[in-house]
């Protein structure tokens, strides 16, 4: 089969994982990515005064139980172990105010309403003292809070934090969003439940760099794509904003943005990487400290981040969709439109309107890649969409 010439919209992951398959299969390819470096939300890069490896879009963990993607990133760049190991300050049953282990487990329930529970007796006292069992099938998100974990501890660590995170009260959201975090009765305060866990040595920015180093691949940064760029190319594979491709004429869909307030600090501010703040009343979701993310590294001063989530206005960094009734409607109406183009396949968390990990991201990076090497070697029309449900 002849070699082609495709264009990548996005240095993020998306971009760069279809962009290496298809040139190590011999295509000529090229990168543009509006923003000055690459990585997409996924950039890290070093503080030049402490030396700290910062998220700069806010914290990345690596996990999956997908061993294919697993062995993928490990190709590029070495993962340090890591564990997720998350806490949340609020206020426990008895009205002081405390730190606890998140995600819930034994340690939580023991400490919130001040108990001494083995795993049995705390399984029995959350089933028959707090979970509100009148709820048979939960919903929303609040009656699945009120279902298995009940008021008090739904009020402590997830009305106050999900409200400011949404903008939304948890009984407007779906109970799938709920459904993320477990509840446990054994102190693992592991926050994932993947086999593979972990973070890359020097940054996610590293890794990239490394999957786009290739002869085959161009990196033009700073460079926003624009339709008429597609037609010095076979294809375009687009990993922007699926409403912005079509210049928002239906409207725009509805996505959370992210204010960092960034804060500097010398020796161990918070003595964890992530710090969740439960209560309505503090303004921010929560604190990540950075150079807890690289704790094989040692640095004296510290980077962080206080996190505001709200509404995005156009000129804001889309963080996450909203999926609400409203914004699905018009999603399938853009779906539509997309599905009338040809030449262009939309990726990524942006190209798709979802919100997406990133093993899951680089899964259906590769195989967005070789359905479309099929595709082409068959001689038929590629989609614009290679994931059925949107
Ligand atoms: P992006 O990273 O968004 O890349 C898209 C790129 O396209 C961007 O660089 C953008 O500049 C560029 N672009 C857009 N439009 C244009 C245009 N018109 N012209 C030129 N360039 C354009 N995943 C995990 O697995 N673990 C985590 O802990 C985790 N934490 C997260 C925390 C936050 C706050 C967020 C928002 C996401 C998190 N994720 C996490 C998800 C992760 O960020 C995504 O999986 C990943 O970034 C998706 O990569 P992408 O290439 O699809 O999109
Ligand atoms: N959540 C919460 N309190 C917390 C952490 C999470 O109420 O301390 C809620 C919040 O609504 C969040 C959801 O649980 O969106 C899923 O949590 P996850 O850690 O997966 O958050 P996300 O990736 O959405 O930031």
């Amino acid at each position: 089969m002849t070699s082609g010439k495709f264009l990548m919209v996005g240095a993020g992951l998306s971009g760069a994982v279809i962009g290496r398959h298809l040139a190590e299969a011999g295509h000529d390819i090229t990168i543009v990515d509006a923003r000055a470096h690459i990585g997409g939300n996924c950039h890290t890069e070093r503080d030049p005064e402490s030396g700290v490896n910062v998220h700069v879009y806010g914290p990345h963990i690596f996990h999956t139980d997908d061993a294919e993607v697993w062995d993928y990133v490990n190709r590029f760049e070495p993962f340090e172990p890591y564990k997720n190991r998350v806490k949340t300050t609020s206020v426990d049953a008895q009205g002081q105010r405390g730190v606890f282990s998140l995600p819930i487990n034994l340690h939580t329930i023991n400490q919130f309403f001040g108990r001494t529970f083995r795993p049995e007796e705390a399984h029995d006292f959350i089933v028959n003292e707090q979970a509100d069992t009148a709820i048979e099938d939960p919903q929303t998100f609040e009656e699945q809070a009120l279902r298995f974990v009940g008021r008090d501890l739904y009020e402590a660590f997830f009305k106050g934090y999900t409200i400011k995170q949404w903008g939304l009260h948890p009984s407007e959201l779906p109970a799938s969003i709920l459904k993320r975090l477990p509840v446990r009765f054994n102190y693992d305060d592991n926050y994932f439940f993947h086999k593979y866990q972990g973070m890359p040595q020097n940054g996610y920015t590293a890794m990239i760099e490394k999957i786009l180093d290739h002869p085959g691949i161009t990196v033009k940064l700073e460079t926003v794509f624009t339709r008429e760029m597609g037609a010095d190319f076979d294809h375009v594979f687009y990993s922007g904003p699926l409403d912005g491709y079509f210049d928002y004429e239906l409207g725009r869909l509805g996505y959370r943005t992210l204010d960092f307030e960034r804060f500097t600090h010398q020796g161990d501010y918070q003595g964890c990487a992530v710090m969740n703040y439960g209560e309505e009343a503090v303004p921010y979701t929560r604190i990540t400290e950075h150079k807890h993310f690289s704790p094989w590294e040692s640095h004296e001063g510290s980077v962080l981040y206080r996190e505001f989530s709200r509404a995005a206005e156009p000129q804001d960094i889309p963080y996450y969709p909203i999926r609400q009734v409203k914004e699905k409607a018009l999603l399938s109406d853009y779906v539509a439109l997309a599905e009338q183009t040809t030449g262009v396949t939309f990726v990524g968390r942006l190209g798709t309107y979802r919100y997406l990990d990133m093993d899951v991201t680089i899964r259906e990076a590769l195989d967005t890649a070789r359905g479309f090497e099929a595709k082409r070697a068959a001689g038929a029309a590629v989609p614009a969409f290679f994931v059925a449900a949107l």
